[in-house]
């Protein structure tokens, strides 16, 4: 972190190509795959890292040639990829590209997918399954019966993981007769964001933080995912799901997780996981009537967001009338450990928010005693915000002199700008999982414990809503939520980020 401008920026090390490959992806056609996963895939080509010799396989139920879905493919990287995309590399890239219709549900349709993948002894063989969650048990179960999963072979799976601890077992427990723990990669596409790879770097990389990351040196956690975006075409699903299940049990107490952890002993998958997991068992219930003291849960109504006008939840396509689902929750979590006893982590998600970002904002302590006068002279206490969305960067705010001959202090910004202190392209998250996937390290998906752990978690917070009659409290979009989100973090003397 620096704001020296004699500082140079350093070169991305050269990625190296990776080893050859088979992805075979469930739900080719699908948003994911397009939006998302071959662009990543694209993206991984034009740097060289992709090699020849691996190959994609998308399926979907719809009859598309290879010729129709490789321009499909074209369409969705150019339009994913914009300026980035190069028609130079898109024959070569297009060459790994194959499709063939297949019903998820049909035995009869995996003869053929065998016989597609043949055998390749020792190359890594990849099944994405980017379907609705509920053709995962029969994907599993053809998979399982044709004989195509080899000890080589990783599953990749996506949220939602289920929608309870009850029901994250039951496809935990699916996945688990075909393959292996070691061979399952769930997905949270936030941990292969780069900054939170940069926030391990920070914590683990460098000796300043390590002894201020504790309670008496930190004083509260903000962590905040905000949209402006509503349910878009998603409302059906949505309804089922709310801003609880689709958000806080996996983007936001993950991201908990990497700030919490104690420090692992390696870098290695499970060390990493091991700590993580401690986190979420460490978290204190909240349940029954503790549910409706430290948590809110909200529904947009009709506002204006950005210049525009939007909608109410409940006008949004395929949402009940008389929905009760959250579009927001903020609540106040605990960690019950030596290092966290007493320091509140605030996590607040929502859609329909006045801004579209996502940030952790560590606060530490004030100065125990201030020598100085004027209006910064011991209010503001040092924070460090690690952006995530819509950039990536990690700044510290301390106090220091504005010029003058009075001794008046003013805040200023260290900024670790990762754009402008590194050459080269950092990756994206969705490219920086498929490669370890196809790689085999694991640190950066989710282990079956840290799953059922963060639904145990939950759990006990959704059934206190579904007793309460009160329902979400209504907030305008383009908001900051409801006026009981702030509520909630002041009664603790503190405010959120943005009302600072
Ligand atoms: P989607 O757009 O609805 O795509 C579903 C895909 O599954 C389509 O390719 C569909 O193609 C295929 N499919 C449906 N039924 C099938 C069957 N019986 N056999 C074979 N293929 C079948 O869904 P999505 O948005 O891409 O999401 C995929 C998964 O990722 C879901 O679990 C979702 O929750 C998760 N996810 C998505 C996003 C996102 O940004 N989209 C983000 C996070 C997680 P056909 O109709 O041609 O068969």
């Amino acid at each position: 972190m620096s704001t020296d401008a004699r500082s140079t920026p350093t070169s991305h090390s050269t990625p190296r190509p990776g080893p050859p490959f088979d992805l075979v992806l469930f739900g080719g056609t699908g948003d994911l795959a397009m939006r998302k996963l071959l662009p990543a895939l694209m993206r991984r080509y034009m740097d060289g890292w992709i090699t020849p010799g691996s190959r994609v396989l998308a399926l979907a139920r719809t009859r598309h040639t290879t010729e129709a879905y490789r321009a499909l493919a074209q369409a969705a990287c150019r339009q994913h990829l914009g300026a980035d995309f190069r028609e130079d590399r898109w024959d070569g890239f297009a060459a790994l590209l194959s499709y063939a219709p297949l019903d998820a549900t049909a035995s009869a349709d995996y003869a053929g997918l065998a016989t597609l993948l043949g055998a390749r002894p020792g190359v890594p063989r990849l099944f994405f399954l980017s379907t609705a969650p509920d053709l995962f048990a029969a994907i599993c179960r053809e998979l399982a019966a044709a004989g195509i999963v080899t000890p080589e072979s990783r599953i990749m799976l996506e949220k939602p993981l289920g929608e309870d601890a009850a029901s994250a077992r039951r496809i935990n427990e699916t996945v688990g007769a075909i393959a292996g723990e070691r061979q399952i990669y769930r997905i949270d596409h936030y941990l292969g964001k780069e900054t939170v790879q940069n926030l391990l770097a920070l914590r683990f990389g460098n000796a300043l933080f390590e002894p201020l990351w504790r309670r008496g040196q930190v004083r509260h956690v903000q962590i905040t995912v905000a949209e402006q975006l509503g349910v878009e075409s998603r409302g059906e699903f949505y309804d089922r799901t709310g801003a609880l299940r689709d958000m806080v049990q996996n983007h936001l107490l993950q991201l908990l997780c990497i700030l919490a952890m104690e420090p692992p002993a390696t870098s290695a998958a499970d060390a990493v996981r091991d700590e993580k997991l401690k986190v979420l068992r460490a978290l204190r219930p909240i349940g029954d009537a503790e549910a409706l003291i430290k948590t809110v849960r909200g529904q947009y109504r009709p506002g204006v967001v950005g210049a525009s006008r939007a909608g109410g939840y409940l006008e949004e396509p395929g949402v009940a009338g008389d929905s009760r689902t959250e579009t927001f929750v903020a609540l106040k979590a605990e960690i019950d450990t030596w290092r966290w006893a007493g320091v509140p982590f605030y996590l607040r998600t929502g859609k329909r928010l006045h801004e579209h970002v996502a940030e952790i904002v560590v606060t530490f302590e004030q100065v125990p005693h201030s020598i100085f006068e004027g209006p910064f002279s011991s209010q503001l206490p040092n924070r460090l915000v690690i952006r995530l969305q819509p950039d990536e960067c990690i700044t510290l705010r301390i106090l220091a002199k504005s010029p003058g001959e009075a001794m008046r202090l003013k805040p200023v910004d260290l900024a670790l700008d990762l754009g402008e202190s590194f050459k080269g392209r950092p990756l994206e998250a969705y490219e920086r999982l498929l490669g370890d996937a196809i790689l085999g390290n694991l640190t950066l998906f989710m282990r079956r414990d840290e799953v059922d752990a963060a639904w145990n978690w939950i759990d006990p917070i959704r059934a206190a809503w579904d007793a309460d009659e009160q329902g979400p409290r209504p907030y305008a979009a383009g908001s900051w939520g409801p006026a009981a989100s702030s509520a909630l973090i002041a009664r603790d003397g503190f405010a959120w980020y943005d009302e600072l």
